[in-house]
């Protein structure tokens, strides 16, 4: 099923003159635009990168551009600041933000860590750039076992995300996570009944979970992954059913790419708003007018970046992280 914005339906010469204006604006600023998976289609189109958090870091970090157009929410474009700190980077929509990043503010972790003295903190990349400051090493979904299982320390303290807290937990039982109530809402809209009733209606459909859901749903999953783990089992699996428990855009994008399978998901939707903000129009004005151009306070800016290059330290020489992305529109390493 495709879903379709009432402020979006265009007919097809619009959308077309207004993707070409955007890859001509960019080219003229030497600008690279890279969007979530969770975008809406058309964004997904203009895009010089699709990926997931992890892909669209590496991708911010590798780039030549002078200026990087970030269609995602307000921690991925503060992420690609910290990446590139001399370069300008916009947000089309400022109202993207991520409800579960803001579940836990600077006060909130130095609290929380003052309960657990002498444990490192990792952060979940969905932060923001004050809290990843406050932090010692930051992580993806992708990644967030192998990081936390890289500290020596047996207790750790995880923020935000429970989901993951508790997937990672139980990946690596020889750690102690102390794991922060921040989640979040799009994913944990998704309950144990409507996956039960997805299963009686596709019995051959195998289930696959993101670890942002409630433990309760993807404990009910036969596979659970990073969206880019997801995209990769989906697409080199022989199974010709699948039950997406995720956010709807990777749905959209995976029924698009593989027109083979049968890709399904849980009504009603799990569809996150604050992804679905940008739109053509307002890449075109962040183009033209250098709008949004994220800031980040000098005072936190090289803390924040630090926990970023850690998790790039352990990450990067393992290969399987190295090549893990495999979307077939837009290759990204
Ligand atoms: S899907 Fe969840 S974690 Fe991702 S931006 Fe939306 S609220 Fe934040």
């Amino acid at each position: 099923m495709t879903i379709q914005f009432n402020n979006q339906i265009k007919n097809n010469r619009d959308v077309s003159s207004l993707k070409d204006e955007v890859r001509r604006l960019a080219k003229e600023r030497n600008a690279v635009i890279l969007t979530h998976i969770y975008q809406r289609l058309e964004v997904q189109d203009i895009a010089d990168h699709v990926g997931d958090s992890l892909a669209l870091s590496r991708a911010a970090a590798k780039t030549n551009a002078s200026v990087i157009v970030f269609c995602g929410v307000h921690f991925m474009a503060e992420t690609a600041k910290l990446l590139n700190p001399k370069k300008t980077v916009l947000l089309p929509d400022l109202q993207s933000g991520c409800p579960m990043a803001d579940m836990i503010s600077v006060d909130d972790l130095r609290a929380y860590k003052a309960d657990f003295p002498g444990a490192p903190v990792v952060c979940y990349v969905n932060s923001s750039a004050s809290v990843k400051a406050e932090s010692d090493i930051c992580c993806t979904s992708t990644n967030a076992v192998q990081v936390v299982s890289s500290l020596k320390e047996k207790e750790v303290i995880f923020v935000p995300d429970k989901g993951l807290g508790v997937w990672v937990q139980e990946q690596v039982p020889w750690k102690k996570l102390h794991i922060y109530d921040g989640f979040c809402p799009t994913h944990y809209q998704i309950t144990p009944k409507e996956v039960q009733m997805m299963r009686e209606k596709y019995p051959s459909g195998v289930i696959v979970a993101h670890p942002e859901c409630d433990p309760a749903v993807w404990r009910l999953a036969d596979f659970v992954g990073s969206t880019s783990q997801i995209y990769k089992f989906v697409s080199h699996s022989e199974g010709k059913e699948f039950i997406i428990l995720s956010e709807h855009g990777l749905v959209s994008r995976m029924q698009k790419d593989m027109p083979d399978k049968n890709i399904v998901t849980t009504f009603p939707l799990p569809l996150c708003p604050n992804m679905k903000y940008h739109k053509l129009e307002t890449v075109i004005s962040a183009l033209k007018e250098n709008k949004n151009d994220i800031e980040i306070d000098p005072g936190i800016f090289d803390n924040a970046a630090r926990t970023i290059t850690r998790m790039f330290e352990v990450t990067e020489s393992n290969n399987d992280i190295k090549n893990y992305w495999e979307g077939p529109q837009k290759t990204l390493v």
